[in-house]
């Protein structure tokens, strides 16, 4: 009885949502597109919070909510799983390929079983870890196990040509696919799942080196009023600039993101505190020391300014304790009045 009202209550609550979604797009005069409907019935939902938060506040000020404002949400909090899904369905159409490709080629060898095994065997890792290195491999035991393979089968020849072409097609389409899934649209910094893999792997790196590590988290200052004055697409190129100080301010073993709307973290391997440290505060000096001006109208805009939290990894902590220490850092550098580092 329980779990049939829980769900009689989801499905009203589910229906509720797509009429007042439905209700909002007339208003707001936005095509019923299944685009527009993800992010309307996602607000009504208020799931994910911040996406409900940002339109929220922006139709509290009255702005406008146009078509590329909705597509611009739709793109930051629904395209990743639509990338997923097309890096799965570009992995199903390699393994079928290569499926295809140990078919003909066992038959051509009259059914040697040595042979096919060989790739049978590489086939099996194709999937496993990251599968571009293993497709490599995988291809090459095929061309030496095919030279083997008496046969001068033109037609075999002219098959096998086909499909490594459209597996070598599809290993780069799956390659830039898998990059983009890391990489944030908006300013070309890695993601917040770039982020998670990167923290594991410089913990697990400091661990066996026992070098230290830093982690720093940076958030523009009161962003929100920025957006509200000037718009949300000066808050945009906003963005992008503190993106490009923070790439500016880094070298190759670092790692840069976006971790959020208006947040950024920074993991550096190998460094101490104090020059982590230095670091931040060289890049909250860069941020606070430029003068901005909208593009169009060359009307000055206001200073802006960042605070960030900064630690360094302390043996035995869990990689959430640790963030969690850094972000309470970034908390005390806001209390203290923003526009400043804090570490510890
Ligand atoms: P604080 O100094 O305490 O960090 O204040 P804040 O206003 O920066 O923080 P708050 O979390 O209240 O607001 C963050 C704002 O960032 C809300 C939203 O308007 C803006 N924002 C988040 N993501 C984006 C984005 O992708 N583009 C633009 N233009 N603005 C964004
Ligand atoms: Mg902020
Ligand atoms: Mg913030």
């Amino acid at each position: 009885m329980q779990s049939n009202m829980m769900v009689n209550k989801s499905r009203e609550q589910s229906v509720k949502a797509a009429e007042t979604a439905l209700a909002n797009m007339a208003e707001y005069g936005l095509d019923p597109s299944p685009r527009n409907y993800a992010v309307w019935y996602a607000f009504a939902m208020g799931e994910p919070a911040e996406l409900a938060k940002v339109l929220q506040n922006r139709m509290d000020h009255g702005r406008d909510l146009s078509q590329s404002f909705c597509d611009q949400l739709y793109n930051r909090y629904f395209s990743t799983k639509e990338t997923e899904d097309a890096i799965h369905s570009a992995s199903e159409r390699i393994q079928a390929e290569m499926e295809k490709l140990l078919t003909w080629l066992s038959e051509a060898s009259g059914g040697a079983e040595d042979f096919s095994d060989s790739i049978k065997s590489g086939l099996e890792l194709l999937f496993e870890g990251d599968g571009l290195e293993n497709l490599r491999t995988v291809m090459e035991r095929m061309v030496t196990e095919t030279k083997k393979v008496r046969s001068s089968n033109a037609r075999l020849h002219k098959r096998l040509q086909e499909s490594s072409s459209e597996i070598s097609e599809l290993r780069e389409n799956l390659a830039s696919l898998k990059k983009e899934a890391l990489t944030d649209p908006l300013t070309g910094l890695y993601n917040r799942k770039q982020f998670d893999l990167s923290l594991r792997d410089a913990a697990v790196e400091m661990l066996e080196e026992e070098a230290p590590l830093c982690l720093a988290l940076l958030d523009i200052d009161n962003f929100k009023k920025f957006n509200d004055t000037y718009g949300h697409q000066v808050g945009d190129s906003v963005l992008r600039l503190v993106a490009n100080t923070l790439s500016k301010n880094t070298k190759g073993q670092d790692t840069a993101v976006r971790y959020g709307g208006e947040e950024f973290a920074l993991i550096l391997p190998r460094t101490r505190l104090e020059d982590a440290e230095r670091v931040c505060e060289q890049i909250r000096e860069a941020v606070a020391g430029k003068v901005l001006r909208n593009r169009q109208s060359g009307e000055a805009l206001g200073r802006l300014t960042i605070s960030v939290g900064v630690s360094a990894y302390e043996q035995g902590e869990s990689l959430e304790q640790f963030f969690k220490r850094t972000d309470d850092f970034l908390y005390s550098a806001k209390k203290a009045g923003r526009n400043r580092t804090v570490a510890g």
